[in-house]
Parts: C-alpha cells; sequence; structure tokens
C-alpha cells in the first residue's frame, strides 16, 4: 500500500548538509545551515548553558510533563525579554505567550491559529524569505503571497516596492516580518523605516507578525535586536512573535522557542492563550522541558544573565570580524572592479553574495563550498583562517 509513495526532495538547507557530510575533499566547508562554529570550525555550546545545565542537576530536577503551555518560569522570562520587563504589554498581562518547539514549532502554531480564526486571511512574506516559512503556512492552510523586499541592482532593500506592496494587500493581512537579521538578505529596514511600515500596517489595519530567531545575536545587543518588535508594540497594535533560542544560545537541538500574542486586553490574551494550547495539544501533547529551563536558569540568574550577553557578543562579534576579512580579501583580489561592500552593510549571521544558481554550483563543485542555491553564505560556519579561499572562489564564480 505505500508502494504509491513517491520520493521527496532534499530540503533545501538542511539537504546541503547532507552533502557536505558526503564530500570527501579536504578543503571542504559547509556555509548552508546557519549555525554558529568556532574559528576552528566547531560547534560551541555555550559556556552558561554547561553551568545552567549544572543547576539543574544539583536541584535535582525532574522529568514531569510540564503543562501544555510550558514551563511558567520560562514563559515568563522569554517574554520579558522580548519586551523589556517594564512594557506596558507585560505589565498588563496582554502578552498570551505559549512554549513553542523553538522557532518552526511556535510559527506553526501561529498559523494553525490564522488558519483556525482568521479563515482565509493571507499572509505577506517577504521576497526571499527562509525557505521554511513556506512550507509552515502550506502545511497549515494558510494562503500567503511575496511582497518586494530585495533589490538585486542595489543588493539592498526595495523599500518602495516593500511599502507599496503591504498596502496593496487585501486589509487585514497578517505581515510576516523578520525582527532583525533578515534570513537570507541579512538586510534590515532602518529605523524610520520600521516607522514607516509600522504606518501602513495600521493604516490598512494588518497584523504585524514577526520572526525573532536571532535576539542579541546580531547586533550583540538584546535590547537592539528587539527595537522593531516594541516599536510595533508601543503603538498599541495587536501582534504576533515567534521566537527562538536555536542561535542566540545555541540551543539548536533541544527545540526551545515561543509564540506571543499581543492583544488589546488581558481577558482577550487568555483567551487567545487558551486556544494556542488547543492547537498545541493533539499536535505533540505538551513541549520539552530542558531548553526551556536552561533559558528560565540563564535569565533568572543575575550573573549568567551578564554570561550570556557577554558570549552573545564574542559570538557576534567573531561573525563580524569574519565578514569585515572576507570583505577585505574579496576587495584586495577581485580586478574587475566591483563593489563588494554591500557584504559590509549586511548584518547577522548570513551574507547574500548575490551568486545566481549556476554561480552557486560552481562554488560547490569546483570549490567544494557547500551553500543554499539562492546563493545564501553562514558566515557563522566561516574562520578568518578560511577567508582567503572563499574569496577565491566566490571571484571565480562570479566572472565565471
Ligand atoms: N526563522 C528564521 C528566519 C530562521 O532563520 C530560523 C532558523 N534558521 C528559524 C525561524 C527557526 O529555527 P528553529 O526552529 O531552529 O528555532
Amino acid at each position: 500500500k505505500f508502494e504509491g509513495v513517491t520520493m521527496a526532495p532534499p530540503d533545501p538547507i538542511l539537504g546541503v548538509s547532507e552533502a557536505f557530510k558526503a564530500s570527501t575533499n579536504q578543503s571542504k566547508l559547509n556555509l548552508g545551515v546557519g549555525a554558529y562554529r568556532t574559528e576552528e570550525l566547531q560547534p560551541y555550546v555555550l559556556d552558561v548553558v554547561k553551568k545552567a545545565e549544572n543547576l539543574m542537576i544539583e536541584r535535582g530536577e525532574n522529568k514531569e510533563y510540564l503543562p501544555i503551555e510550558g514551563l511558567a518560569a520560562f514563559n515568563k522570562v522569554t517574554a520579558e525579554l522580548l519586551f523589556g520587563a517594564d512594557n506596558p504589554v507585560i505589565k498588563q498581562q496582554k502578552v498570551a505567550t505559549v512554549q513553542g518547539l523553538s522557532g518552526t514549532g511556535s510559527l506553526r502554531l501561529a498559523a494553525a491559529l490564522i488558519e483556525r480564526y482568521f479563515p482565509g486571511a493571507k499572509v505577506l512574506i517577504s521576497s526571499p524569505t527562509w525557505g521554511n516559512h513556506k512550507n509552515i503556512f502550506n502545511d497549515s492552510r494558510v494562503p500567503w503571497s511575496e511582497y518586494r523586499y530585495y533589490d538585486p541592482k542595489t543588493v539592498g532593500l526595495d523599500f518602495e516596492g516593500m511599502i507599496s506592496d503591504i498596502k496593496a494587500a487585501p486589509e487585514g493581512s497578517f505581515v510576516l516580518l523578520h525582527g532583525c537579521a533578515h534570513n537570507p538578505t541579512g538586510i534590515d529596514p532602518t529605523p524610520d523605516q520600521w516607522e514607516k511600515i509600522a504606518d501602513v500596517i495600521q493604516e490598512k489595519n494588518h497584523i504585524p507578525f514577526f520572526d525573532v530567531a536571532y535576539q542579541g545575536f546580531a547586533s550583540g545587543s538584546l535590547d537592539t535586536d528587539a527595537a522593531s518588535v516594541r516599536l510595533f508594540a508601543a503603538r498599541g497594535l495587536e501582534l504576533l512573535v515567534a521566537q527562538s533560542y536555536s542561535k542566540n544560545l545555541g540551543l539548536y537541538a533541544e527545540r526551545i522557542g515561543a509564540i506571543n500574542v499581543v492583544c488589546t486586553s488581558s481577558d482577550t490574551a487568555a483567551r487567545v492563550k487558551s486556544q494556542l494550547k488547543r492547537i498545541a495539544r493533539p499536535m505533540y501533547s505538551n513541549p520539552p522541558v530542558h531548553g526551556a529551563r536552561i533559558v528560565a536558569n540563564v535569565v533568572g540568574d543575575p550573573t549568567l544573565f551578564g554570561e550570556w550577553k557577554a558570549e552573545m557578543e564574542m559570538m557576534a562579534g567573531r561573525i563580524k570580524n569574519v565578514r569585515q576579512k572576507l570583505y577585505d580579501n574579496l576587495t584586495a583580489k577581485d580586478k574587475s572592479g566591483k563593489d563588494w561592500s554591500f557584504v559590509l552593510k549586511q548584518i547577522g549571521m548570513f551574507s547574500f553574495t548575490g551568486l545566481n544558481k549556476a554561480q552557486t554550483e560552481n562554488m560547490t563543485n569546483k570549490w567544494h563550498v557547500y551553500m543554499t542555491k539562492d546563493g545564501r553564505i553562514s558566515l557563522a560556519g566561516l574562520s578568518l583562517a578560511k577567508c582567503e579561499y572563499l574569496s577565491d572562489a566566490i571571484i571565480d564564480s562570479y566572472h565565471n
């Protein structure tokens, strides 16, 4: 009976890691998946995570089920970290927060909520966006369409296009926005542009839906990276925010994140939360506890919280150094006069190189640089020592 099942294509991002593993070439580099590596290109477990885990062992924490909505101490600190503990939306209990299976699972819960309570409403997503966004809305049966975002001519933001597409969308659409460090382009609106985006969203009665996968990891500061979300919250808008601790705490495999729904009253927030729990129950019953305790212990302890911020700055700093060195090498070695300054303007763990599909194939086939076909490279997977090799590969691929 399973005879008729066809082979699914490999995932465009995680499939790159599979191909990388299969390669035996000595020079191979995996710049596909966005996962932080040390200068030695090894995975990194944060010291604060180890300390928080030791605390858990000392306290003899048990493995009982969590409630459907997750660990209360985690839900409290994750919303406070996002909005700021003194934010009126927190003080007035207007936020419904439910622990999710990292960023992906939290987005998926929100998508299910949209499908149930806003039938037919459309989600607007940026062109391009993180590939899994489309999968999530497709699987949730939520219709989506794209708004202009990236301008290949300037390798920058197509702000006019973005605004006019958001304006043209049916009233009451959801607008998916990357809180910081847009994936895959690394191009974010300026604070001024964020205000204008909020203006059109407000005018059109749209609902902003933030995906925050890099808080603290992009700039090195938790507050700076949450500024876009806080700007929208300060306007008294209803909004959705999915959070992930994969990158900023390096908890990729722990699957820890949250969905936050900011409502106009605490009463509405309580009802929304009850419905999120109802959606979660038949999907996975209740979320895993380990990552939630790590986050709660790190954020809840002033010493560990301070150490976390220092480690985050260190990771963000290493990526910025690699970005600078890559730019220096590209500029020094490329004799064509091409302007590489976009590499420095982009923020976060990715650089959008502008390499097309054929050129990315040259990167992989000739240079053993594993990357996604959209031209995105993860600088978090690059060392200072490999910058020169990578710039040779990029220059060769551009001009061939
Ligand atoms: N959104 C964006 C934009 C991302 O880049 C990522 C991670 N690549 C995620 C969400 C979610 O990742 P996770 O499910 O590991 O939290």
